[in-house]
């Protein structure tokens, strides 16, 4: 395979005019990319090779528009990086640029599906748009079934396939690969590649994309070389084979010279002969990685805001909705006993009522799930009750100004009791529900749980039994039950 021509095309994509960045540091300025010319197509595919250090992450962050040329200039769909405004520049690189950095950048705490999703939301696109274009990325990077997944339980290799899918999310025209097999074992590198290949088929997305890795770099259209923030065309310079041990073992269709040819050095004598980083100071191979630390901040940083302010919104609408639902069922329901009656013989049913006070806001309980309990030696007995409260439990009904009744049959053993009030048996009647403001289940629900006391006449014994005891006129009314104030 032979390197394409440099293209001269008429509205590149993206254009770097004579564009450097010199990097002040303690020891005076280094030079990272040096007037470093180059246009790129609308849906071309372009490698650029080089030694560690040649400034290929510069050069990618220059055309990105992630830092402003120090001389020269970068255009972007023909206007220069540095002539957006900041807004114009950001809405720039959310819809139109996919990044894939060197570091993983997915954010730990969001799942896969999240981070996918995130660049669309950033962009301003719809959830349901956001979460369908996510999941057909997924789909295609092969994760789809992980898509629950947080990124600390996925592998290397299946890190990168997401954070491909996330650079691609916004379907950008032009994607931005910092060495994207780099660290990956044969298997994973190949699904990379893949995908590549495939983003580089579809022809609407331009690549450029940094690589030690021939089978990345035979995919491109063009590759270039990278030499002390020099490019240069590398066509005819002689080709560095990786070792058999590390090549994919069944990588790619293409034949293996054309995996080869990708792999190239420019000519001996424009290679500057620059001193091994382990006599230029810590402070040499602190640089990259510091800019690599400052340009994944930017953009987590950005990021980060944005969750930050978008979790903020939920959160709020999340209590907005729950102060409403907890008013509703506090306040808008209310709930009490209705009556009790005796069918004699110890059996009583007490009708519990539930009423919506604020019928202009429609209300909706599933349940109540009741139960009946009488205290005894100092402690509640539940009893068993008679009709299925079950029944109602499993029930969405709508609550309106018309009282709701529900009845609770039951049946009182045989005594002791315990007696706060003589002749009469304390009894607590409990009701659970779940208030909602949709009857489809779907709304927000709040959990209301209500215990409603009761003194209920020991049928055991007489009127006049209990005015006795008490000390109550002849004539005095001696009621069935009595409601207590809960406690
Ligand atoms: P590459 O990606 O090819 O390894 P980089 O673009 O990361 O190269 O770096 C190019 C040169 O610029 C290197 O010499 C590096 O030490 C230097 N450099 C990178 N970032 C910084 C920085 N933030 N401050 C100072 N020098 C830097
Ligand atoms: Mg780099």
């Amino acid at each position: 395979m032979t390197a394409a021509p440099l293209v001269e095309t008429a509205t590149p994509l993206v254009e770097a005019r004579n564009a450097g960045l010199s990097y002040a540091t303690r020891r005076g300025p280094i030079t990272a990319v040096d007037a470093v010319s180059l246009q790129i197509a609308p849906g071309e595919c372009v490698a650029i090779c080089g030694r560690s250090g040649s400034g290929k992450s510069t050069l990618l962050a220059l055309l990105g528009g992630l830092c402003a040329p120090t001389t020269g200039h970068v255009f972007f769909s023909g206007r220069p990086w540095t002539s957006l405004r900041g807004h114009e520049t950001q809405a720039a690189r959310a819809e139109q640029i996919g990044f894939l950095p060197q570091e993983s950048v997915l954010l730990p705490g969001l799942r896969v599906l999240d981070n996918v999703m995130l660049p669309q939301l950033i962009a301003g696109r719809s959830r349901e748009a956001a979460c369908a274009r996510a999941e057909s990325l997924l789909a295609r990077v092969g994760l789809f079934e992980r898509w629950d997944a947080y990124p600390a339980e996925l592998s290397g290799g299946q890190q990168r396939r997401v954070a491909l899918a996330r650079a691609l999310a916004t379907e950008p025209r032009l994607l931005l690969a910092d060495e994207p097999t780099n660290d990956l074992d044969a298997l994973a590198e190949q699904e990379i590649v893949r995908i590549l290949a495939d983003v580089k088929a579809a022809g609407t997305t331009a690549i450029v994309v940094v690589t030690h890795d021939p089978a990345v770099a035979a995919i491109a259209d063009r590759r270039l070389w990278m030499e002390c923030g020099r490019l240069m065309a590398a066509a005819a310079q002689p080709v560095i084979e990786r070792p058999a041990f590390e090549r994919p073992t069944s990588s790619t269709n293409e034949p293996a010279d054309s995996q080869a040819a990708a792999f190239e050095l420019p000519p001996a004598a424009l290679i500057p002969q620059l001193p091994t980083v382990e006599s230029t100071g810590w402070w040499r191979t602190a640089i990259p990685f510091v800019l690599g630390l400052g340009v994944a901040a930017v953009a987590l940083g950005g990021i980060d805001r944005f969750v930050a302010r978008r979790q903020q919104q939920v959160v709020e609408t999340i209590r907005q909705q729950r102060r409403l639902a907890e008013e509703m069922a506090l306040q808008d329901l209310r709930a009490d006993v209705d009556d009790v009656a005796t069918a004699g013989g110890g059996a009583f049913t007490a009708t519990l009522f539930l009423e919506n006070f604020r019928p202009d806001r429609e209300l909706y309980v599933l349940g109540p799930a009741t139960g009946v309990a009488v205290q005894r030696g100092g402690r509640w007995e539940s009893l068993p009750t008679a009709t299925g409260p079950a029944a109602a439990a499993e029930e969405i009904r709508e609550v309106a100004a018309d009282r709701l009744l529900i009845p609770v049959a039951f049946t009182l053993p045989d005594g002791p009791y315990d007696e706060l009030l003589r002749g009469y048996v304390h009894v607590r009647i409990s009701a659970a529900m779940v208030v909602s403001d949709r009857g489809d289940g779907e709304g927000d629900l709040f959990e209301r749980s209500d215990a409603y006391f009761i003194y209920l006449r020991d049928p055991r014994l007489t009127e006049d039994d209990i005015r006795a005891a008490n000390g109550w006129a002849a004539k005095a009314a001696v009621p069935l039950w009595i409601a207590m104030p809960a406690h």
